[in-house]
């Protein structure tokens, strides 16, 4: 239920009044449950009317709750009904701005049923739209945005279609971290014993194909100039880092593009800096990264900051990128076997004919929010990702660009690997509610590590999966977490909300801690005594654990956190097949003439197993290229 039957009203001008035939005017405030916490709503009532509707202090996520945090107050004084339309995507902030409303109705003394009559329905259009622009980019997420850019830098008109009211998707909610190989970054951190054992690994394996080999071949050169230097920092490449990839997707990927990825990577970062999107000067190994090669924005909590400096370009040099928000795709058009276009819907009801003169860009992402799909294509997980299953993604996330590409002729390829991320909300399956690093150890509820936690994305939700409930724990002390001066976590939510939602337990000694968070006392103990013995001397895990880095130390004072965590869909590997020019192949390997595609959407790039942080490069790089190919560069 969203709104606390428990909440702080205040009154701040008047006192309360019961329910009475005159309200007494006044400001009046209500404090309900949104998605992320606490939002708080303040209504004015003058003469038995709702005179205006504020918000104040929330943590609701940007950019998807800021058109409800508009539109629904502005509804709401203007139509004097609490039964506005809500926001499709934004569901829950949009119901806590509705409940505070009802609370402070009640507050003034006023009767809710008199607030409830239907918002007048907009007229439905059936009006035919025809547009034209030199290119279309279906989905303004990641990949959309770095196509509509680097398309629009070679001077090509742009339109961009979005079926919800915002522009971002995955990429806004993303964490936003962002793999590539940056030496000089890289260089401030040590490269330990165990670290180097996983580089001579992938060196001493047989080579699987000419590329492979050729990729080996200029690591061990890279590596015997780092050891004629006797390096001692952190050694990376896009070579060592297309190699990981490879290997990680158990060399189920196409090679080829896993190194345009990793070769580009390192590009788009500094295409991205030109921008203005400012770097954080350290990298760090999030989950399922596999190497601490991971980057992130200085100033953004996710991944909505490449979204914002895309926007801020367009805007700031006058692009020439026109966007139809809440536009929905549906069909693809083909006018002598090239695809010309696109067909969609708009919420006005209008239908809308766009084509694009020299080609069509589709970055509509993947499907893990469509439960039909998963369930139909899974491969991975015996056909368990039902709806009991959550999924990190936006709700528009439901495999519309495959579909429509698949009706035209795109092969369709590895639709069947599914990545589930361990780390998300047990509540909402969202990845933004952690108080600490993600790669600190994990517990289940009987107090015990169960897996090598810098691993595999796969192998740590399967192994997550296998413990009861689903559920497992990651400790933290106040030393080392990631709580800031206003107590909010790194998502910018505030850790009291958290608590409150028992998705974070805090307490002064550990006893404590277990007993709130119902984690065996006992166990517990002793596996964080083994890690802080660990810390000190960090070899022979019995997990196989490479490192003990400062952020996941558990010899801190308190007070102590435990966050609780279960996996949730995140990922999907497959989807249409492309190029190195992000050309859209047909079963046959042909290229379809106009048919671009980048980002999740497609596929055969991760393999089995996408690494951690792979997804934002691999959006943005082939976005970029799809976005020059399209303009014939
Ligand atoms: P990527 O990381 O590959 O860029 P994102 O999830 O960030 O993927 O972005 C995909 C975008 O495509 C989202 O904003 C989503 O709402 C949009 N989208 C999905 N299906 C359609 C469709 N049928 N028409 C228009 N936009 C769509």
């Amino acid at each position: 239920m969203l709104l606390r039957t428990t909440a702080v009203c205040t009154v701040l001008t008047l006192a309360l009044a019961g329910l009475s035939a005159q309200a007494k005017d006044g400001t009046y405030t209500a404090v309900t449950q949104g998605r992320n916490g606490d939002v708080t709503v303040n209504v004015t009532i003058t003469n038995d009317k709702i005179k205006s509707v504020t918000l104040g202090d929330w943590s609701e996520t940007h950019p998807i709750a800021d058109l409800p945090a508009k539109l629904l107050p502005e509804n709401i004084v203007k139509y004097q009904t609490t039964n506005v339309d809500i926001v499709s995507g934004a569901t829950l902030t949009s119901f806590a701005i509705k409940a505070g409303v009802i609370d402070c109705l009640k507050q003034a003394g006023l009767d809710p049923k008199n607030f409830a009559k239907p918002m007048p329905k907009a007229p439905v259009s059936a009006e035919k739209v025809t547009e034209s622009a030199d290119i279309v980019v279906i989905g303004a997420g990641g990949a959309g945005l770095s196509a509509a850019v680097a398309a629009a830098q070679q001077g090509k008109h742009v339109i961009v279609i979005e079926k919800t009211h915002f522009a971002g998707g995955n990429t806004s909610v993303a964490g936003g971290c962002y793999n590539a190989s940056a030496p000089d970054i890289e260089a401030k951190q040590d490269m330990s014993a165990s670290r180097r054992a996983l580089i001579d690994g992938i060196l001493a394996e047989t080579p699987r194909n000419e590329l492979h080999k050729s990729l080996i071949e200029k690591v061990k050169a890279q590596m015997a100039e780092y050891d004629a230097k006797k390096g001692k920092h952190l050694f990376d490449s896009p070579e060592l880092h297309a190699l990981q990839t490879w290997k990680a997707g158990d060399y189920q990927g196409n090679l080829e593009l896993v190194y345009k990825l990793t070769q580009e990577a390192p590009a788009m970062q500094k295409e991205l800096a030109s921008m203005g999107f400012k770097w954080k000067d350290y990298t760090e190994q999030v989950v399922g990264a596999l190497w601490p090669r991971s980057n992130r924005a200085l100033n953004y909590k996710s991944g909505v900051g490449y979204i914002d400096t895309f926007l801020a370009e367009i805007d700031g040099k006058k692009l020439p990128v026109t966007f139809r928000m809440q536009t929905r795709a549906t069909d693809l058009i083909v006018r002598d076997g090239r695809v010309v276009g696109v067909r969609a819907k708009g919420d006005d009801g209008k239908t809308y004919e766009i084509t694009g003169k020299s080609g069509v860009v589709l970055t509509t992402g993947g499907f893990s929010a469509s439960v039909e799909m998963r369930q139909h294509y899974d491969t991975i997980w015996d056909k368990k990702l039902d709806d009991k299953v959550m999924t990190t993604n936006v709700p528009g996330i439901t495999g519309d660009g495959i579909k429509m590409a698949e009706k035209v002729g795109a092969d369709l390829i590895q639709m069947g690997y599914i990545q589930l991320l361990p780390t998300t909300d047990p509540y909402t399956g969202a990845t933004n509610h952690a108080v600490s690093l993600t790669t600190g150890i994990y517990l289940n509820k009987d107090g015990k590590r169960f897996v090598n936690e810098m691993g595999r994305r796969d192998e740590l939700a399967k192994a997550a999966l296998a413990q009861p409930d689903h559920k497992f724990f990651v400790l933290a002390t106040s030393d080392a977490n990631m709580i800031d001066k206003e107590g909010r976590n790194q998502y910018g939510i505030k850790v009291a909300d958290l608590i409150a939602q028992k998705k974070v337990f805090k307490a002064d000694t550990w006893d404590e801690l277990a007993q709130k968070a119902g984690i065996n006392p006992v166990n517990m103990k002793k596996t964080i005594e083994e890690w802080v013995a660990f810390c000190k001397n960090p070899v022979n895990d019995p997990f196989g654990r490479p490192s003990c880095d400062p952020g996941v130390r558990l010899d801190g004072k308190s007070p102590y956190y435990a966050t609780v965590f279960t996996p949730s869909v995140h990922h999907t590997m497959g989807g249409v097949k492309i190029n190195v020019k992000a050309q859209v192949l047909d079963a046959k390997g042909k290229v379809i003439p106009g048919l671009y595609a980048a980002g999740e959407v497609t596929g055969g790039i991760h393999g089995t197993n996408r690494v951690g942080c792979n997804a934002v490069p691999d959006a943005l790089v082939f976005g970029r290229i799809a976005g020059l190919s399209a303009s014939g560069k």
